[in-house]
């Protein structure tokens, strides 16, 4: 029965980002199957998922070929590792086809089983990478504020989120900037003045650190896990400029963005940038298997192999088993034109409906790139006001009475964000806006009262 799953989980399983002591008075939603968008709790309720997981299940849930590629690798070889000149086929076959799907001038894969664990490798790389240069005081890496690029260490310290540098403090060698979000901070500016004020923040900042000092910049194409925010067309194009103006390295952080989210294989192509490392995870393996890794450009892969050994590894860096799996998950992708459907049918679909709750009283920005999107809630949509309750207590009204209607969406504070299964129908996204209309309306009327 679901109230003693709830007690036991409550009494024994400590989880990721939650508040145990609300845990503890309502017990955590149990879901116990899925196929396609479709999820199912202990209850027999049919939820729709509009965040695909954790913005991962790009092909869907359900799909059987990837439990019989996992089970016969595992029947065949279980696990071996990629240390000491080892290699394995899975290991091989994927990395060549991440190099076939990637930007042309990134043809090596560095693999990790997450994307917090890819980023701590970039940490090292990019470090690494000046030193063979003959220059190793050029360490600091610079990040924005409210980015995410994962929970270890390393990958909070690159992250913006205050309340995770309070967890336990920062790595050294990291410093932020602002973040690209006209809504919230663009002030009287239009949104292309504010993306040039944004990106030359890392100008001045590679100036006041000195460009000796720094390494790299690292940036999501579109920050996620910070509330889905699209920066101003004029953003990446001056960030581009500036890293190459004064040779410093890009990290396009594509956790999220990577695997067809934006509509092309990757965000970078979306957005025009050319990286010297991507962050790959999530959507690359679909999330049926932990797996993540750092795609290098033939420069970043030479200098570091010039070092001789790297020191530097996980014991499950191209796991075969997740590796297998990865690499169904990309050829069924790739048979069924996923990246395509997005591109031409789930977007443009979903957009038309998207923007139109912006009718809603209470819905301000819209924005929606492939099939990432988000809603900025206000109390005053011309002076993009701020809701007099503390940040977020509106976004989770809404995001509870979304839990309610049987649809998984995100709030991160008064923003509301989805990112379903890339493989979404224009009949199931049709549901996805009227519970998303419903929810809204039933939380604004909690609001107003
Ligand atoms: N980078 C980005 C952009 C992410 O969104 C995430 C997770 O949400 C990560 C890194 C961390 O990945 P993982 O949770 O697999 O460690």
């Amino acid at each position: 029965p679901t109230a003693e799953l709830q007690a036991l989980d409550a009494a024994h399983h400590f989880h990721p980002f939650t508040d145990r002591n609300a845990l503890a008075k309502k017990g955590a939603r149990v879901i116990t199957s899925a196929d396609g968008v479709w999820l199912k709790d202990s209850e027999g309720h049919k939820i729709i998922d509009g965040m695909a997981g954790l913005w991962c299940v790009n092909i869907g849930y359900g799909r059987k070929e990837l439990a019989r590629v996992a089970a016969r690798q595992m029947e065949e070889l279980p696990y071996y590792n990629t240390f000491f000149q080892t290699t394995h086929v899975p290991a091989i076959a994927l990395a060549a086809k991440i190099a076939e799907l990637a930007p042309a001038h990134m043809n090596q894969v560095f693999f990790a089983s997450s994307g917090s664990e890819a980023n701590d490798t970039n940490i090292r790389l990019v470090r690494r990478y000046w030193q063979v240069k003959g220059k190793p005081e050029k360490r600091t890496i610079i990040a924005r504020w409210n980015g995410y690029h994962g929970s270890t260490m390393g990958g909070g310290s690159l992250g913006g989120m205050k309340p995770i540098h309070a967890h336990g403090g920062m790595i050294e060698g990291i410093h932020h900037i602002g973040q690209p979000d006209w809504w919230s901070e663009g002030g009287d500016m239009t949104p292309e003045e504010f993306g040039l004020l944004r990106a030359r923040e890392l100008e001045t900042a590679i100036e006041e650190l000195g460009v000796e000092n720094v390494a790299a910049f690292i940036g999501e194409p579109i920050q996620g896990a910070g509330g889905v925010i699209v920066p101003p067309s004029t953003y990446w194009p001056e960030i581009q400029r500036i890293c190459k103006k004064y040779g410093i390295l890009l990290i396009a952080d594509e956790v999220i963005t990577g695997f067809g989210r934006t509509g092309n294989w990757f965000g970078s192509t979306t957005f025009d940038i050319k990286p010297d490392i991507i962050t790959i995870a999530k959507g690359l393996s679909s999330g049926y298997q932990p797996v993540g890794g750092s795609i290098l450009s033939d420069d970043v892969a030479e200098v570091v192999a010039e070092g001789g050994e790297f020191f530097h590894g996980y014991t499950y860096s191209g796991h075969p088993v997740a590796c297998a799996v990865a690499l169904e998950n990309l050829h069924l992708m790739q048979e069924e034109h996923v990246v395509e459907h997005v591109a031409n049918v789930a977007h443009p679909y979903l957009k038309a409906r998207w923007d139109a709750l912006r009718d809603h009283p209470m819905v301000g920005e819209t924005k929606l790139v492939g099939l990432m999107g988000s809603l900025a809630l206000t109390p005053n949509k011309e002076k993009r006001a701020k809701f007099a309750a503390e940040a977020g207590t509106v976004g989770y009204k809404v995001r509870e009475r979304c839990f309610a209607n049987d649809l998984i969406m995100r709030h991160v504070g008064d923003r509301i964000i989805i990112s379903p299964p890339l493989v979404i129908t224009t009949a199931e996204i049709d549901i996805l806006v009227e519970r998303a209309k419903k929810s809204l309306d039933e939380a604004y009327k909690i609001v107003k009262d």
